[in-house]
């Protein structure tokens, strides 16, 4: 039976009910999904040798022909050891399997085996567990094996049979860049680069594999700005008049004075909501560094020309801070509508303020964009430490129908280099605020060893009792302990009982309820607690003035981005703050990151040590991450974006409606029909 692109996967070997329902949660339930699924990482088996060949340490396949096979009980355990022999006329090499029995009973003596992993010499010259495959075919072993993520009951031999005979189909897959492009840059065919991902054969084949769906991926990505950029053009959006006088009464009303880089940052913003187009701008800015207090004059001139602002915060407690933050730098009402209010039903009660007229701004949290459309008259919308907001989200609020567009204003403090800010928000226009309110001392950090960590709480104790707060955050230890909530009590207990005896500490977690997050935060606010374990719920945004000193335990885990958000949530006034990272274990890596905490406190400089340290790869490759979800391209391959933007301006250049360029047409329309807002 043919097996083609549109088959559904249920028509292959070995994918029945069970198996089959395990690829629908994958997202694959047709061949051509199939063999989009590319692998996440590979296992070399194609060093073939015979059992006489083998030197320990080395990872190959052995190939010859199975002597003996006997299980037997192992000594002080319930396991069951298989032991064999492979041979050939190279010589022979012994085989163990734990706790494999039935192998006695489906493998043959006399059968011609493959067998694959690494040569041991523990228990004499042999290899243990290894993978097997029948016969000489080279599916499993004897090649570069491809393996895959897998989820409920399909099994990593099944899903790599149902790729292999699904193979031939790709040649039907239509290559959607244009010859022209794949000549320039020397690429391989769509077909080839499929199979060439699944199954190389050899690592050449399967780098140049790689690189082409790299080139895939970001070529799609520029070719969607672009197609963003322009459409932006073609939609109308509310002009926000600039009003200066208006502009200069707001900042007179501020309690300090802007930075330099908040007023161009907001000149910048208010001359984008001067144009019927809507605005599409990303505002990057260290902690710290006032992005807020921007957002809010933006949120001023739209109120003025009479328009409703949304501003999005990523968690409940970053919303109530910025309603309050917001609602004090408008000096006027903000409603507060979040997810866990509408279950008590508190959003009509804020929706009512703004149909009455009563508040002009909403404060709440990503998850409310769906509801925007029952909120009428939207001028602005604000993305607070949004980082995984795509390009398909910024390029799904454009479509309104036929109202007006909201202007939309995004804002983050991850550090991104400038370069790779373009390809990754190539749809926007960036501005920067790269200087920090005055008067910001720089936070003393230091690595505490363990010998001098008793002096340490006995300074944040001294802290504490002068009146200042202190933050002490937690690693999630136990990795079934998602929310952290073990580490956190385990930390405050030692803690209360310890070295901070008589002061009061309050715990926060991902295992509390809302309403207990918030009166946690509000307690540690208004200073009725003075030291607040927590995991890192407080990594983003929280602003707390009060709080002076941050203990991070076990500090080792975390990476450098995430490290100096945590540190972000002390020195945000002209007090001393000090920053104390415990480490439980360091190895030289993780002490050489630690060290660059130290010192430094620019978080730019620190992106970049971090991409020396890890690799570029990890720098973004989190949650907290900006970088867009590809299959393959990491922040990494800026060669291969860099050319994928050149290419896709001189496509535009050549052809802006992509006439003579169907399949490019159809590639981009069919990335942004998947899109759903949520
Ligand atoms: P972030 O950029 O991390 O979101 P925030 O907007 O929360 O920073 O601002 C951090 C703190 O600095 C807030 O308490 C804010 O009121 C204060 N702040 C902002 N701009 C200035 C300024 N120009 N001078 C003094 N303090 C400022
Ligand atoms: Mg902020």
């Amino acid at each position: 039976m043919a097996i083609h692109l549109n088959s559904s996967v249920s028509e292959l070997p070995g994918i029945g009910g069970k198996a089959y329902q395990a690829l629908k949660t994958l997202g694959v339930s047709s061949v051509q999904e199939l063999l989009w699924y590319v692998p996440f990482r590979y296992d070399d088996f194609s060093i073939i040798k015979g059992p006489g060949e083998v030197v320990a340490g080395e990872t190959c396949t052995v190939r010859g022909t199975l002597q003996s096979i006997k299980s037997r009980p192992a000594k002080n355990s319930h396991m069951k050891i298989v032991d064999a022999v492979i041979e050939d006329e190279t010589g022979e090499l012994a085989v163990i399997w734990f706790n494999q029995s039935y192998l006695e009973r489906t493998l043959r003596p006399g059968s011609k085996l493959s067998i694959a992993g690494r040569i041991d010499d523990r228990y004499g010259l042999s290899i243990v567990n290894p993978i097997i495959e029948k016969g000489t075919s080279s599916t499993h072993t004897g090649r570069i094996v491809p393996v895959y993520g897998l989820t409920g009951s399909i099994t990593m031999r099944r899903l790599r049979d149902a790729i292999k005979v699904s193979l031939p189909a790709a040649e039907e897959m239509v290559d959607w860049i244009p010859n022209e492009i794949l000549e320039k840059e020397s690429l391989i065919g769509l077909a080839e680069a499929l199979r060439g991902v699944h199954f190389p054969e050899s690592r050449e084949e399967l780098d140049q594999a790689i690189i082409r769906l790299k080139f895939d991926e970001l070529f799609l990505h520029q070719m969607m700005f672009a197609r963003v950029r322009s459409e932006r053009t073609l939609v109308s959006a509310h002009k926000i008049p600039l009003n200066e006088e208006l502009l200069k009464t707001f900042v007179e009303g501020l309690p300090f004075k802007l930075t330099t880089a908040q007023r161009k940052a907001t000149w910048d913003i208010v001359q984008d909501l001067d144009k019927p187009h809507p605005m599409n701008r990303l505002l990057e800015g260290d902690v710290g560094s006032g992005k807020s207090v921007v957002a809010a004059a933006a949120i001023k001139s739209v109120a003025d020309a009479g328009h409703i602002s949304v501003y999005l915060a990523p968690t409940e407690i970053l919303a109530a801070q910025q309603h309050i933050a917001i609602s004090s730098f408008l000096g006027e009402p903000v409603s507060l509508l979040t997810r866990s209010m509408k279950k008590i039903g508190g959003d009509d009660a804020s929706r009512d303020e703004i149909l009455s007229g009563k508040t002009r701004c909403i404060v709440g949290t990503h998850a409310l964009l769906q509801d925007r459309v029952s909120i009428p008259n939207v001028g602005l919308i604000v993305v607070d430490e949004q980082h995984r907001f795509g390009v398909e989200q910024r390029h799904a609020l454009l479509d309104t129908g036929d109202g007006p567009a909201p202007h939309l204003l995004s804002m983050t403090a991850t550090p991104i280099p400038r370069s790779l800010a373009l390809s990754i928000y190539g749809d926007l226009d960036l501005s920067v605020l790269d200087e920090m309110p005055p008067g910001r001392k720089p936070i003393a950090t230091a690595l505490v060893p363990a010998a001098q960590q008793e002096g340490m709480w006995q300074h944040v104790r001294e802290l504490v009792e002068s009146g200042q707060q202190a933050f002490v955050v937690c690693p999630l230890i136990d990795p079934s302990d998602k929310l952290g909530a073990k580490s956190v009590t385990q930390v405050e207990k030692e803690l209360s009982k310890g070295s901070l005896k008589g002061l009061k500490l309050a715990t926060l977690h991902g295992r509390l309820k809302p309403d207990q997050k918030e009166k946690a935060i509000q307690d540690f606010r208004s200073g009725k607690t003075n030291v607040l374990v927590s995991t890192t719920v407080v990594e983003v945004g929280v602003d707390i003035p009060g709080a002076t000193v941050m203990v991070i335990v076990g500090a080792e885990r975390f990476g450098l981005a995430q490290l100096h958000q945590l540190r972000g949530r002390v020195g945000r006034s002209d007090v001393q703050s000090y920053c104390y990272l415990l480490p439980d274990n360091l190895t030289e890596n993780s002490e050489a990151r630690l060290q660059a905490m130290v010192e430094s406190n620019n978080g730019f400089d620190l992106a970049e040590k971090d991409l020396l340290l890890r690799g570029p790869g990890n720098v973004f490759g989190n949650a907290q991450s900006g970088f867009p979800d590809f299959q393959l391209a990491t922040p990494a391959d800026v060669d291969i974006m860099k050319k994928a933007r050149e290419r896709a301006a001189e496509l535009l250049d050549q052809d802006a409606l992509l006439e003579s360029y169907p399949h490019v047409r159809d590639r981009i329309e069919r990335s942004f029909d998947k899109v759903h807002l949520e």
